[in-house]
C-alpha cells in the first residue's frame, strides 16, 4: 500500500511535469521517474562502499525501485508525497516548544486510558495514521519485513530494531515482579532478535530489564548481572551469533552508565569473536558529551587491542542533557561538537592499533560530512586498516534529508535507520519518553520540515 502510493504519486508528478524538463545539475529528465532502475549502477554504486567488506545489502532492492529519481539536490525524491506532508506536520509539532509540550503533557497523563490499539477508536486512528506509521516499524513480524523492505527499497542499508516495550520505572515491587520484568525483557529482547533481518542490528536498553537491573548498574561499584539477567544477557547474544545479528547497547543516564560499559565490555570479550568474518556483534554506545568519553574510549581501545576481538562502537552526542550532572558534561554544544568530529577521527585514522566497528550515530550534518572525509583519508593511509567498518545511523522519520542523501552517495556508504517495533500505546509510550530525553534536538525537527517543502517544491513545479 506504502508501496503504491509513492508509485503513484511518483507517476502522477512526472506526468504533471513537462517532459523535456532536465533536472538540473544531473541532466536526467524527468521522464526516468518512470523508468525502471539501471539495477548494475545502483548496485555497483552501493558495493563500492567506504569499508572492506559487507553483507550484499543491495540484493533485496526489486528492479523496479523508484531509487534512482532522487538526486544529491532532492535526497527525498524517491519518497511518497503523503510521506513529506505527514513529515512537515509532524516536525512542525515537535519544532515548537509550546505544541510540543502540549501533545505530550496529553498523551502522558491519558495515554493509559485511552486504548488507543483499539480499532474503534478514533484517537487511536489518528496517532496510529500519524505517530505510528511515520515513526515506528510495526507491531508484528510481518509489517517489521514491510516497512524494512520499503527503506531498503529507497537505499537505506538496513535497520536497528529496537522493541519499545520498556518497564515503567519508578513503585515499590516484590522480588517476584522484577524477577517477571527482567524475564519478559529478555523474550521481547530475543523475539527482536527473531525479527531483524539478518546482517541488520538490535537495539538494547539494559534499564528496559527492570529495577533490579537499575540497582545493579547503579551500585557503586557497579555490580555484575545477576544470575538470571546474566543468564538471559548470554541467551540474547548467542541467537544473535546464530541469526548473524548484532547487538548495540545503549548508552543511559550517567549514574548507570559505569556499569552498562562494564556489562558491555565483558559481553564484547566473550562475543566479538564469533563471527567467522571477525565483526563485533555486540557494541558499547560512547556519548561525546560526557568530558569522560574519550578516555573511556581509548581505556576500552586498549583492552580490545590487548585481548584481539574489535571494538564495536556506537558514537553518539548524548540523550540525557536535561538529566546528567552539568559538570560531567561539555560546557558547551560546540565543545560537544569537537569532541565528537575528534574521536571519529581518531577512531578512523587507526594510530589505536585496535579494530574498530564503527557506527555515527547523528543527525547532525556537519559531523556527516567531516566523517565521510575522514573515512576517505583513512582508506588512503595504510594506518586506517585498523577500521573494519564505519556506517551512519538516523532515527527513522527524522533527518531523513541526511539519511537518503546519504543513500546517493557515489561512494555507497552504509546507512541504517533505528525504528521501534511494539503495539500503537507501547510505540506512542516510548516516543513520549523520547521527546522528553530529546528536547535539545528540537532545532533539528526545523531542517526536516525544510527538506520537505524543498521537496514538495519541485513536485508542484515551483523549483526547477
Ligand atoms: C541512531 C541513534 C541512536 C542513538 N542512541 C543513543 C543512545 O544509546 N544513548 C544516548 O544517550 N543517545 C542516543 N542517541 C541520541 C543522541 O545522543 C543525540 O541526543 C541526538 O542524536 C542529537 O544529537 P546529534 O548528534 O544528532 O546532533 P545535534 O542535534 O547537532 O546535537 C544535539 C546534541 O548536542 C549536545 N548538546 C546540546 N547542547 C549542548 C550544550 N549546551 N552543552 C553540551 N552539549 C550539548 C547534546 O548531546 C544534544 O543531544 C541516538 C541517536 C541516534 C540517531
Amino acid at each position: 500500500m506504502y508501496r503504491q502510493t509513492q508509485l503513484a504519486t511518483t507517476n502522477a508528478l512526472c506526468i504533471l511535469r513537462r517532459p523535456s524538463l532536465a533536472l538540473p545539475s544531473t541532466g536526467i529528465p524527468n521522464s526516468h521517474c518512470l523508468r525502471p532502475l539501471a539495477v548494475s549502477t545502483l548496485r555497483s554504486r552501493k558495493q563500492s562502499t567506504l569499508t572492506h567488506s559487507h553483507q550484499p545489502a543491495t540484493t533485496s532492492i526489486p528492479p523496479t525501485s523508484p531509487n534512482l529519481a532522487a538526486t544529491p539536490e532532492r535526497p527525498l525524491a524517491s519518497l511518497p508525497f503523503t510521506y513529506l506532508l505527514r513529515s512537515i506536520l509532524l516536525h512542525t509539532v515537535s519544532a515548537s516548544p509550546s505544541l510540543l509540550s502540549l501533545t505530550t503533557r496529553f498523551l502522558n497523563s491519558n495515554i493509559d486510558r485511552l486504548h488507543i490499539d483499539s480499532p474503534l477508536n478514533p484517537l487511536g486512528w489518528i496517532l496510529y495514521y500519524t505517530f505510528y506509521k511515520h515513526f515506528c516499524a510495526g507491531k508484528n513480524e510481518k509489517e517489521i519485513e514491510t516497512v524494512v523492505a520499503d527503506l531498503r527499497d529507497r537505499g537505506i542499508t538496513g535497520v536497528i530494531l529496537a522493541y519499545a516495550r520498556e518497564v515503567e520505572k519508578g513503585g515499590e515491587s516484590t522480588e517476584a515482579e522484577e524477577a517477571k520484568q527482567a524475564k519478559l525483557w529478555v523474550e521481547g529482547t530475543k523475539k527482536t532478535v527473531e525479527y531483524t533481518p539478518k546482517g541488520d542490528f538490535v537495539a538494547v536498553k539494559y534499564s528496559g530489564a527492570g529495577p533490579k537491573a537499575l540497582r545493579l548498574l547503579g551500585a557503586s561499584p557497579p555490580e555484575m548481572p545477576s544470575l538470571e539477567l546474566a543468564k538471559g544477557l548470554e541467551e540474547i547474544c548467542e541467537l544473535a551469533v546464530k541469526r548473524g545479528i548484532r547487538l548495540l547497547m545503549d548508552a543511559e543516564q550517567v549514574a548507570v552508565q559505569d556499569g552498562i560499559d562494564m556489562w558491555t565490555v565483558d559481553l564484547m570479550r566473550k562475543y566479538n569473536h564469533r563471527r567467522s568474518d571477525g565483526k563485533a556483534v555486540v557494541y558499547n554506545t560512547y556519548q561525546m558529551y560526557l568530558k569522560s568519553a574519550p578516555q573511556k574510549i581509548a581505556q576500552h581501545l586498549a583492552v580490545s587491542k590487548n585481548e584481539n576481538w574489535p571494538l564495536g562502537v556506537k558514537l553518539v552526542r548524548g540523550a540525557y542533557l536535561s538529566s546528567d550532572p552539568r559538570d560531567a558534561i561539555c560546557d558547551s554544544q560546540a565543545d560537544t561538537d569537537k569532541q565528537y568530529d575528534n574521536a571519529i577521527q581518531m577512531l578512523l585514522a587507526g594510530q589505536h592499533g585496535a579494530k574498530v566497528d564503527l557506527i555515527v550515530a547523528t543527525h547532525n550534518k556537519e559531523s556527516i560530512r567531516k566523517a565521510k572525509i575522514a573515512a576517505k583519508t583513512a582508506l588512503l593511509q595504510e594506518n586506517g586498516a585498523g577500521l573494519q567498518e564505519i556506517k551512519f545511523a538516523q532515527l527513522m522519520g527524522m533527518a531523513d534529508e541526511l539519511s537518503f542523501g546519504l543513500t546517493k552517495e557515489k561512494e555507497g556508504v552504509k546507512v541504517y535507520k533505528y525504528v521501534v517495533w511494539g503495539s500503537v500505546t507501547e510505540c506512542v509510550k516510548y516516543l513520549l519518553r523520547r521527546a522528553q530525553e530529546n528536547q535539545s534536538s528540537a532545532g533539528r525537527s526545523k531542517d526536516n520540515v525544510q527538506a520537505c517543502w524543498e521537496e514538495v517544491k519541485w513536485r508542484v513545479g515551483l523549483r526547477r
